[in-house]
């Protein structure tokens, strides 16, 4: 199992997520600093939502996401009184501390190793896309199966995304596996 997070005091701590019995070894996905630093914001969810509720705005302790007009975000210019709102765990924080497997992408095929690290930071892009539209939209992990990788995201979205951009950029075959319930199941294979 590769934890995905980058805060480095979280790493190895996704829970809820059955390992595979496959060989799994280390392939490196976030660029070490490029997040926020790790700080611990142990808050209940009854604090969460009085906070959220009387404040109505609030900032991640971790991500440093902000809640503003009902929604969470990463604005490109962080009030100037953020150090003022009340501290809480965002959705996105919380999803990933638990390990909450929304989707799950297969990528196989022998045009894999040969471009993985391209592939890999395909996979960073798209996903920081997509996180500054959805915070919530997080990268869980990644584990090596033999020849393949899968990649665990919190967000469904964030699968099928992940699916088509890999499909956009070097061709292959896509299969998405629709389903109401998760984890949806995406399959990205190049020969
Ligand atoms: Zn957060």
């Amino acid at each position: 199992m590769v934890p995905m997070s980058s805060r480095p005091g979280r790493r190895g701590r996704v829970h809820g997520v059955p390992k595979l019995q496959t060989q799994t070894a280390s392939v490196p996905l976030h660029s070490p600093g490029s997040q926020p630093s790790p700080r611990s914001y142990r808050i209940d969810d009854g604090l969460i939502a009085r906070d959220l509720h009387t404040a109505g705005e609030a900032v991640c302790g971790q991500c440093k996401a902000v809640y503003h007009g009902k929604r969470w975000s990463y604005p490109p210019r962080p009030p100037a009184r953020l150090k003022q709102l009340p501290r809480v765990e965002c959705p996105g924080c919380r999803l990933e501390r638990e390990g909450k497997v929304g989707g799950i992408v297969r990528l196989s095929g022998e045009f894999l190793p040969v471009h993985e690290v391209n592939i890999l930071s395909q996979i960073r892009r798209i996903a920081q896309r997509e996180r500054l539209r959805n915070p919530m939209a997080r990268l869980l992990k990644l584990e090596r199966n033999g020849a393949g990788l899968s990649v665990f995201t919190t967000h469904r979205t964030l699968a099928v995304l992940l699916g088509k951009g890999l499909h956009h950029a070097n061709r292959g075959s896509l299969k998405i596996h629709w389903t109401d319930h998760d984890p949806l199941r995406v399959e990205w294979s190049r020969t």
